[in-house]
């Protein structure tokens, strides 16, 4: 394929880039200042020496428009509630009396004031702050820091891009604050937050900004004709100012949908569109609606999100079809590479020959550059690099990682019956009662047992060479003694065994199957100056030997209670990792799923007869547009039906979710059709137990009553409390006792406090059942 030159030279854009630096330092710089270590002039030349470096970089791989103002301490919606003035009542003075500790205040919470709500970046990890908005807001423009960062870029010589949260965006994400009533939309502020926005445009107009862009993602999500109306008002109104820079409005993680004509039809001078995965449907709907002449457009055709090296042909040739549709056609990644590790050339121990295959955020960039030139100057001009990319992609394609036939031909012979359990629950439930002979209202936990330092330092000794894995087993094994004697000692019915051996849920099996591949350096942030390194999920995924036999088996060998084994599930395996994105997501569930279920089989066989499947993430990795939920979850049912349905009739599939709120999902909840499902719900007083009993759930469920995101011990009175409420919804045959979620996080002291008062309180509700 080739390419004519197009008329106007296509540029290489981004929207942003990680903020944490190589090694990490903003991190460092941040949780110094935190601890006093680190002055605020200290920590301010930090990251502005970052912010010169990323620019340096970016304008070094030949990227034309750097992004400015992408750059956060902490949270870019955090930056945008500064920007906008909306700092809540309760942080005013401490935003008064010093910015910075006001800022972070805002994040952490102190003492006595706690911080703005956290919640997921559309269906990202990032995590940001939740704007609080009332009728009573007063908006109020404070441009500085975007000034300041584009005057920082402009000073390297540098075409500088400043990049805002857009207006409606921010307050579509936003909520009512704390007194408001709940029923407040944050939008009807629209028409005050607008003057602000056009403040802040005159201010970087008149620092010397060309272009201002104007990040939109909210409007990838499904938009009642009233948010769309707000959508084409705002950006008639900023579009009519005189006084103001030239106008990109982004948008990505999704296709616009209904929300592109009204962008197209608007009177700013450009759009970014995320061309990758299912906003590929932007090409078909930006034809339909007549290109956009006369306007400039950024194509984001680089995933921003993945880690997999672009194929640079296929984005050529989307390339060239959209240059027919806009007066200038630019080239970005789909969204801010804030979301990818920063450089793939750091991984050492990764083989060269898969290394090819991996661009973080360094090697998308000059994928970006590449792509612009070709579409600039014709594939002539990068036949150096397209015929690399061709190689690259090939040896992927043709890897024995990538395609293992055993898995292949075992994951195409699954056949509907394989994910369906028998026989029906209710026969279950007896053949359960009858081996398990548990009381009524049974009592357990979800798994991890706190991480103390020792067993922190202990692994931390095994991985430096310090001590050897005999060595580590043997502590390993003394924690399970110490988690199960005191299990047996508080009066819990079904134990576990602590998950003193797991790193984290996710990676703790990752490293135990083939197909996944770890990184050293592959940080990227989830909120604040928390950055976690998920797995990559590379190729055919398959469990050579048995991975949590022995430690459940272990721990079934100290008590006569049922221990019940402990496995992480496979939508959670895939939305904690980077997947593949050379075969559909419901085909790598699949193969994890398998993997698993020879786990399950092999649990089951050492004698174990509960078995848990955690699916924290079922409800967090739901596609953003609604059309495409059924298929999503209908795939990801089924990867935990296949997962947990090889065992006998008398062996109870436990699942547990949290980190979210399930209204919405409970018919995905029954499909599972685990025997018990635990859920997180100490803080929302038993929700979730109502809408489950609403749906008809006809299983057993365990809402917490004991809330473990806080040190605070729940007293066994209030425990009760919370089991009598959940008893409103569920009756007491099928009404379990746990907390909200696992322990790890948690101190000994509290969490020993904590069990006894659950059990307690399992006790006393049971004897006021069995009445006087
Ligand atoms: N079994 C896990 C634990 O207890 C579950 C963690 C989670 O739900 N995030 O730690
Ligand atoms: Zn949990």
């Amino acid at each position: 394929m080739t390419t004519k030159p197009a008329a106007a030279a296509a540029r290489a854009t981004v929207y942003g880039y990680p903020r944490q630096g190589q090694h990490r330092e903003l991190k460092k710089a941040v949780e110094g200042y935190w601890k006093g270590r680190v002055t605020a002039d200290s920590l301010r030349s930090t990251a502005a020496r970052l912010r010169r470096a990323t620019w340096q970089r970016l304008a070094d791989t030949g990227v034309h428009e750097v992004p400015s103002g992408d750059f956060s301490y902490y949270d870019h919606v955090l930056d945008t509630t500064v920007m906008v003035g909306a700092i809540p009542e309760r942080h005013r003075e401490a935003v008064a009396a010093d910015a910075l500790d006001g800022y972070f205040a805002m994040a952490r919470g102190t003492q006595d004031v706690a911080p703005l709500e956290m919640t997921k970046w559309f269906d990202t990890n990032y995590h940001y702050l939740v704007p609080e908005l009332g009728p009573d807001t007063v908006f109020t423009a404070d441009s500085s820091r975007q000034v300041a960062e584009f005057g920082e870029a402009s000073a390297l010589g540098l075409a500088a891009r400043p990049v805002l949260v857009g207006p409606v965006t921010y307050l579509l994400l936003a909520k009512p604050a704390p007194g408001v009533p709940a029923g407040f939309d944050p939008l009807t502020l629209l028409d005050r937050l607008l003057p602000v926005y056009a403040e802040v445009l005159a201010d970087l107009r008149a620092a010397g900004a060309e272009w201002v862009q104007l990040d939109e993602p909210a409007l990838v999500q499904d938009r009642s004709p009233g948010e769309l109306n707000a959508a084409a008002r705002a950006y008639r109104d900023l579009g009519a100012l005189t006084d103001r820079p030239k106008l990109l409005v982004a948008s990505y993680f999704d296709r616009l949908g209904e929300a592109l004509p009204v962008l197209a039809k608007a009177p700013v001078d450009g759009l970014a569109l995320d061309f990758t995965g299912p906003a590929a449907a932007n090409l078909d709907a930006l034809a339909a609606v007549g290109g956009l002449p006369g306007k400039r457009l950024v194509a984001g055709v680089v995933d921003g999100r993945n880690v997999w090296v672009n194929d640079l042909e296929a984005s050529l040739a989307a390339l060239g079809t959209l240059l027919g549709l806009a007066d200038r056609v630019d080239v970005a990644a789909s969204c801010s590479l804030l979301h990818v590790p920063l450089d793939a050339a750091a991984e050492r121990d990764i083989a060269p020959q898969i290394l090819r295959w991996l661009a973080f955020a360094q090697q998308k960039t000059a994928e970006v550059v590449t792509l612009a030139k070709g579409l600039a100057q014709g594939t002539g001009a990068i036949a150096a690099e397209l015929a690399a990319n061709r190689a690259d992609l090939d040896s992927r394609a043709r890897s024995p990682i990538t395609y293992d036939s055993a898995v292949r031909a075992r994951a195409a012979a699954v056949t509907a019956a394989d994910a369906r359990r028998s026989p029906a629950y209710a026969e279950r439930a007896a053949a359960q009662r009858a081996h398990l002979g548990l009381p009524l209202l049974p009592t357990t936990t979800i798994g991890s047992f706190p991480q103390t330092a020792e067993l922190r330092a202990a692994r931390a000794d095994l991985r430096a060479g310090r001590t050897d894995q005999a060595d580590y087993e043997e502590r390993v094994r003394a924690e399970v003694q110490e988690v199960v004697s005191f299990q047996e000692k508080a009066g819990l019915d079904v134990l576990v065994h602590g998950e003193a051996e797991r790193n984290d849920m996710v990676q703790y099996f990752a490293e135990q199957l083939t197909g996944y591949l770890a990184t050293r350096h592959g940080w990227v942030q989830s909120y604040g100056t928390r950055y976690v390194r998920p797995p990559v999920l590379a190729g055919d995924v398959s469990r050579p030997e048995p991975m949590t036999v022995r430690w459940t088996a272990y721990a079934q060998s100290l008590t006569e209670r049922p221990v019940k084994g402990m496995l992480t599930g496979p939508v959670t395996m895939l939305a904690w990792s980077f997947v593949r994105d050379d075969q559909p997501l419901a085909d790598t569930a699949r193969q994890v799923a398998l993997a698993l279920r020879d786990e399950v089989a092999d649990l089951e066989a050492a004698g174990t007869s509960v078995i848990q499947v955690d699916e924290p993430a079922l409800r967090e990795t739901l596609p953003l547009r609604a059309a495409d939920r059924a298929a999503y979850l209908a795939w990801a049912t089924e990867a935990f039906r296949l997962t947990t349905s090889g065992v006998r009739p008398a062996t109870q599939i436990h699942t547990h979710m949290c980190y979210a709120e399930f209204g919405d999902v409970v018919q995905a909840i029954d499909d599972l059709d685990a025997d018990v499902i635990s859920l997180e719900a100490a803080r929302s007083h038993m929700q979730v137990a109502r809408e489950l009993a609403a749906h008809g759930y006809p299983r057993e469920a365990g809402p917490g009553v004991y809330d473990i995101h806080s040190p605070r011990v729940p007293s066994a009175e209030e425990a009760a409390a919370l089991l009598r409420t959940g008893l409103e919804a569920i009756p007491a045959e099928r009404l379990w006792v746990n907390p909200d979620c696992g322990l790890k996080t948690r101190a000994w002291p509290e969490t020993r406090a904590s069990l006894e008062n659950l059990v307690a309180a399992a006790r006393a509700v049971r004897a006021e059942l069995a009445g006087p």
